[in-house]
């Protein structure tokens, strides 16, 4: 079946006395009662047997596993309560003290974060590389404690792809574990286990679930015994998916492949128009010739993502003049939702790096990241020259000194 079947008929199973609900059936149940002591203990086996206990499994849940597991093409998936409970879950079950990972630079603030703490605090060797080039792995992975590689579809906020296919054939070859987070790609764009990923992850709070009303992550193997050996580390972790959640996403699900065509077809449109402002000097988004990953893109994703960011040339304050100014656009830290979202990472979320740190993240002062929504594209360009062309309109008020944030999230 194609992506767009997979996402709206993966589910279909009898409920009850034969009949099959049409929408999965939530059940908020923490545990499970059973009529014997030895069903009940044959049930604790493994992932995939009776139900038992809310922290082990739960239909609902079970029912997004194996929808998103269709739909990216992998034996199995584990939910979890957020991207990063499936980033950090998979980290620590994957890694022992002295293995070293090879980590894309530009990767997620939050995935930063844990492999900087597994760096501290466990003796986890992490080495950088850009990602454009296979070769940086073969050099990095010479150590033969290199376990895992650790890559993002489209990183946030540079627009920046991977070479995917070298780096995954890559490392297969050198027998390293690789993990790629796809969350901004969604596998409506790219399906990283068909270029011989091991593990993907996604925050399901982004496009997956696409409405901004819930928080989850996953972890989607391609290979079973790879999710039985991960799957009781998260048990001991907690950090399961609420199956709640797990419903409101499998509620966003169907639509998905619909939703992803909008969002694309925005953050092109917006992208193109912005790139012929006076105001604006640079355009960061996969499909944009001018990108330096290009090429890559063109070869790796069917689309170009629903997020871009641009350059203002009066730098930092008028990258945060713009995100107070506009209407429809909501200024808020997060992405791939129906609503179109507007950030300014030099004033909020990296306020705590200095220009040169700055510079050296690839965020230039006046960079304004946008996740474009799915509403009408000529109320969102509507919106984004009125703030664009209201310099005479000072900033609202001078930008506080704050408190530095303890880490750059998101
Ligand atoms: C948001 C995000 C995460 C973290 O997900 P949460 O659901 O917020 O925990 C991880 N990776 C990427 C690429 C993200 O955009």
């Amino acid at each position: 079946m194609e992506l767009g079947t997979r996402a709206v008929h993966v589910f279909n199973e009898p409920f009850g006395e034969g009949s099959w609900p049409l929408s999965v059936p939530l059940v908020q149940s923490s545990a499970f009662a059973f009529d014997s002591a030895a069903e009940l203990a044959d049930a604790m086996a493994g992932p995939d047997g009776r139900y038992v206990y809310g922290r082990r499994g739960n239909p609902t849940v079970r029912a997004l596993e194996q929808t998103l597991a269709a739909l990216e093409g992998g034996e199995g998936a584990i939910a979890f309560a957020s991207g990063m409970g499936a980033i950090s879950g998979v980290l620590l079950a994957l890694l022992r003290p002295g293995d070293r990972v090879v980590a894309q630079s530009c990767l997620y603030g939050g995935t930063h974060a844990v492999l900087t703490d597994l760096a501290e605090r466990y003796g986890i060797e992490v080495v950088r590389i850009s990602g454009d080039d296979p070769a940086e792995l073969e050099a990095a992975a010479v150590h033969p404690a290199t376990r895992l590689l650790v890559l993002e579809t489209i990183a946030n906020p540079t627009g920046r792809v991977p070479d995917l296919p070298g780096l995954l054939a890559a490392a297969r070859a050198l027998g390293v574990t690789s993990l790629v987070d796809n969350s901004l790609a969604s596998p409506v764009l790219c399906r990283p286990l068909e270029l011989g990923a091991d593990v993907v992850v996604h925050s399901t709070t982004k496009y997956l679930s696409g409405h901004s009303d819930v928080l989850g992550g996953a972890a989607v193997f391609a290979d079973g015994a790879l999710r039985r050996r991960v799957w009781p580390r998260t048990v001991e972790l907690g950090s399961c998916a609420d199956p709640f959640a797990a419903w409101l996403t499998l509620r966003g699900l169907p639509t998905l492949p619909l939703r992803m065509r909008e969002h694309c077809a925005n953050a092109a449109a917006l992208a193109e128009r912005l790139a012929a402002r006076p105001e604006v000097t640079a355009v960061h988004h996969p499909w944009r010739p001018d990108h330096p990953t290009y090429a890559t893109a063109r070869k790796v994703l069917a689309g170009g993502g629903g997020l871009l960011s641009f350059e203002l040339a009066g730098g930092r304050e008028a990258g945060r003049a713009f995100i107070e100014r506009v209407r429809l656009a909501k200024l808020a830290l997060s992405l791939g939702g129906v609503e179109t979202l507007v950030a300014h990472p030099a004033s909020t979320s990296h306020r705590e790096l200095d220009a040169g740190a700055l510079r050296a993240a690839g965020i230039a002062p006046g960079l304004v990241r946008m996740s474009a929504g799915i509403e009408d594209v000529e109320d969102l360009w509507s919106d984004v020259e009125q703030a664009l062309s209201r310099p005479e309109q000072g900033l609202s008020r001078p930008e506080p000194a704050l408190p530095r944030p303890e880490r750059a999230l998101s």
